[in-house]
């Protein structure tokens, strides 16, 4: 069974933290304590850590400057806080064989800047450069860390604010299911394999988790073990909440259920794992026990909808989920890309995929077909048309990109894609196009009921980013003038009250 080391957590005297802070900066003076980098930090900074958690490398591809290269970032631990060490291409190459989880680096000179919340809990994250240094300190040199918070029972779980957040949980092995392989979203031709264990803890509560990729595969329980999940993501689909353990966490047997504690070194496990463990062995056999479920229907919006400016949505103030959130805006559409307003999609209800171009020059190969599911084109079966308009929504605050598809668009433009393909194809010059959506949608103020998911993409120069999908779902025949005046005289109280505050 792997079980990757997970003492190196624990910290006999972590509570006298701030005592020992002070000894690491006397002892020595060029060592900052983590908790003290930020992005005024000077660029030669070096602190002294323990390598708590390894990712592994993966490959990215910026598509706007086609840039491609690796990406790898390790957690280091000491006795103030944690950061994640983040590295590109030949950083990677460089420094990430050198970090093994358990021991102590001096890591020095790198850019800090704030982390992104979504992929990792600590506050700042420092990217190396080929000006950085990573010392690996002796295995004498030992160091004290804080011990990773753990929450304190799986009943925490039902606090909305975790959900999408990054933690670290600590449960009993309830159920095991079995091993599935399922197709992945991006390529179907593929599989990823999944393993669910429910976890359970004396505040009688249960949560799923999903362990993902090769983890699901190489990690072996039982029934009664006490694992830590760290760096693990609270996910939520509608009714259901769950944890993920991707590639960026990791899942760790504290107590076998087979071995029970090792009585030579039980300081290995935690008090709290000691007192789960013996918990469960004698726990009533029937027990009540509370699932962990999202709050939100299985259709419709997760949250409440926010009516916003653009301006709001814009900047960070307002802070999206990958889940997708939704706000409405009352906004007027001041201009459509040309390209690509329509594609074509499989017939196939089960399907509906974008169809691939016919690449092949030989007419017989002209036919299109579907790479998902078997659809072939014929005489009597042919393509959808879709929409996929992108249309720029301005306000007073400012103008934003959002895409209508083919449940919202054909009210917008008052015809369906394939009527507007045909209109294309005839080349007229009195009914084109452009005419038709300058008609319909162009100009016209509405309020919009807005989809808008956070998500992450990876670069070379500015590391991981926030990117907004905002997609059009519902979309008024006109701006309701006095729901309108009402929200803006809203947004003036609130510039007064600042004003009188300050
Ligand atoms: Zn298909």
């Amino acid at each position: 069974m792997l079980s990757p080391t997970r003492k190196l957590l624990k910290s006999p005297h972590s509570s006298s933290q701030s005592q020992q802070s002070q000894e690491v900066s006397t002892v020595n003076s060029d060592i900052l304590p983590i908790s003290s980098l930020s992005r005024f930090s000077p660029r030669n900074w070096k602190i002294k850590a323990k390598c708590t958690f390894k990712s592994n490398p993966k490959e990215f591809q910026n598509k706007r400057t086609g840039n491609s290269g690796t990406v790898a970032s390790v957690d280091l631990i000491d006795n103030s806080g944690e950061i994640r060490i983040t590295m590109y291409t030949e950083q990677v190459e460089t420094f990430f064989p050198i970090f093994e989880v358990g021991k102590v680096y001096t890591v020095s000179h790198g850019n800090i800047r704030p982390a992104n919340k979504h992929f990792c809990k600590s506050e700042y994250e420092a990217i190396l450069t080929s000006d950085s240094k990573v010392v690996k300190c002796s295995d004498e040199d030992v160091i004290q860390t804080q011990s990773r918070t753990f929450l304190e029972n799986l009943d925490r779980l039902n606090s909305d604010r975790l959900v999408s957040a990054m933690i670290d949980i600590i449960g009993v092995v309830h159920t095991i299911d079995d091993l599935t392989h399922l197709p992945t979203r991006n390529d179907s031709s593929k599989t990823i394999a999944k393993k669910t264990i429910t976890l359970i803890d004396d505040s009688n509560t249960s949560i799923a988790v999903n362990i993902w990729g090769p983890k699901a595969t190489t990690r072996s329980f039982h029934v009664g073990d006490v694992v830590e999940c760290v760096n693990a993501v609270l996910t939520e689909k509608g009714a259901d909440r769950n944890i993920s353990i991707s590639e960026s966490s990791e899942i760790i047997v504290a107590i076998s259920a087979e071995t029970g504690i090792d009585q030579n070194s039980p300081s290995q496990a935690t008090q709290r794992e000691i007192e789960l463990f013996e918990w469960y062995k004698n726990k009533p056999a029937h027990l009540e026990i509370k699932r962990i479920e999202g709050k939100a229907q299985a259709l419709g919006p997760r949250k409440e909808t926010v009516a916003k400016t653009v301006k709001e949505i814009t900047t960070t103030e307002y802070e999206f989920s990958d889940q997708g959130d939704f706000v409405t805006v009352s906004a007027v559409p001041t201009l459509t890309r040309r390209s690509n307003v329509w594609y074509m999609a499989c017939p196939n209800e089960k399907c509906k995929r974008k169809l691939p171009d016919p690449t092949s020059d030989d007419p017989s190969e002209q036919n299109l077909r579907c790479h998902n599911c078997s659809w072939v084109q014929t005489e009597n079966s042919q393509p959808h048309y879709r929409y996929l308009l992108s249309v720029l929504l301005s306000d007073h605050t400012g103008s934003i990109w959002a895409t209508a598809f083919d449940n919202i668009a054909p009210r917008l433009i008052g015809m369906d894609a394939a009527s507007l393909a045909k209109i294309h194809e005839k080349n007229d010059d009195k009914e084109n196009v452009d005419s038709i959506l300058l008609h319909s949608v162009l100009f016209a103020p509405r309020t919009f009921t807005l989809r808008i998911k956070k998500h992450t993409v990876d670069t070379p120069t500015q590391g991981s980013i926030d990117r907004l999908n905002v997609s059009i779902v519902q979309a008024t025949e006109q701006v309701d003038t006095a729901a309108y005046s009402n929200f803006v005289l809203g947004k003036i109280n609130e510039i007064q009250q600042k004003l009188e505050e300050s």
